[in-house]
């Protein structure tokens, strides 16, 4: 028997704009789980893509959190400054035959699927129909000898075989759910623009930084299916899950970046203190 590994949890926004009282409740969620079982919290800022990150929301981020009232373990992992370890994790997953380069652009698939009798529906929209997939190792190899822009897919139904049956992952209070990641299609690891992906971050980074209790919002559920499927692929630890219902607002919609009344830095400008704003992301002390 192995000895069971200390908890950690974490919190890893995306600093494309100032936390809300959503991510408050978030962030909080982790905080107090590590608190209460003696484990280590972490900060991750998940800003790989630098299109919509900004490093005046990392640094927002961060002042928040702390006027929060919540003191985080360690150095904060900022992932666009580990891009070689993401191209390390491409790179084995690539060497067992699991990835392929994908030329296409949106207008090929557009152009694929319109013209297909079925085109079957992922978590993110129309799954990719193979195109790819379906080339010749010869025209691949042209087509990336000549430089052609390419992002990286998983080769979902080789993954799937190469992961075996009965995939699942420990959902706090509903015990195990199983993972279809086949609704993913072949998902993209690798973007054309940046050559990593979120599902492949965040997978990587809860393995290296020995998470053992994932807590985040409920609309990330579905991706877990696939994150085990990473995990499974990679041989990494299986972290237990606990996602929270999202936090919404007085009409029922969930919070969103855009609500400027909600951030925690409106709510500081007016006055609002950090155990109100506690207490307003649902967890009053
Ligand atoms: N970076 C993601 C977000 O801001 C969260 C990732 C996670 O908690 O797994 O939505």
């Amino acid at each position: 028997m192995t000895a069971p590994r200390p908890l950690v949890t974490r919190f890893a926004p995306s600093p494309t704009g100032f936390l809300h009282l959503g991510h408050a409740h978030s962030a909080l969620a982790g905080w107090r789980r590590a608190r209460a079982g003696q484990g280590r919290f972490l900060l991750r800022l998940e800003d790989i893509d630098s299109t919509r990150c900004r490093p005046e929301f990392a640094e927002a981020i961060q002042e928040d959190l702390a006027w929060l009232g919540l003191e985080w373990d360690g150095p904060v992992r900022v992932q666009s400054r580990h891009m070689a370890d993401y191209a390390e994790t491409l790179a084995a997953l690539s060497d067992r035959g699991l990835l392929f380069p994908c030329f296409c652009t949106r207008r090929d698939i557009a152009r694929e699927i319109a013209g297909s009798a079925s085109a079957p529906h992922g978590p993110d929209g129309p799954l990719y129909p193979g195109i790819c997939r379906r080339l010749s190792q010869a025209e691949r190899e042209a087509r990336l000898a000549r430089g052609e822009p390419h992002a990286l897919r998983l080769d979902m139904p080789r993954a799937l075989e190469r992961a075996g049956p009965g995939l699942s992952f420990a959902e706090a209070g509903r015990g195990r759910l199983a993972c279809t990641a086949a609704r993913f299609g072949d998902v993209v690891l690798a973007r054309k623009d940046v050559p990593a992906s979120y599902h492949l971050c965040v997978t990587h980074d809860d393995a290296r930084d020995g998470v053992t209790l994932v807590t985040r919002g409920e609309d990330l559920l579905p991706a877990t299916d696939l994150h085990r499927l990473l995990q499974a692929l990679m041989g990494w630890p299986e972290p237990a899950y606990a996602h929270h219902p999202l936090l919404t607002d007085a009409e029922g919609r969930r919070l969103a970046k855009r609500d400027r009344a909600q951030t925690l830095r409106e709510l500081r400008a007016r006055g609002v203190s950090p155990a109100e704003a506690r207490a307003l992301a649902g967890w009053p002390d």
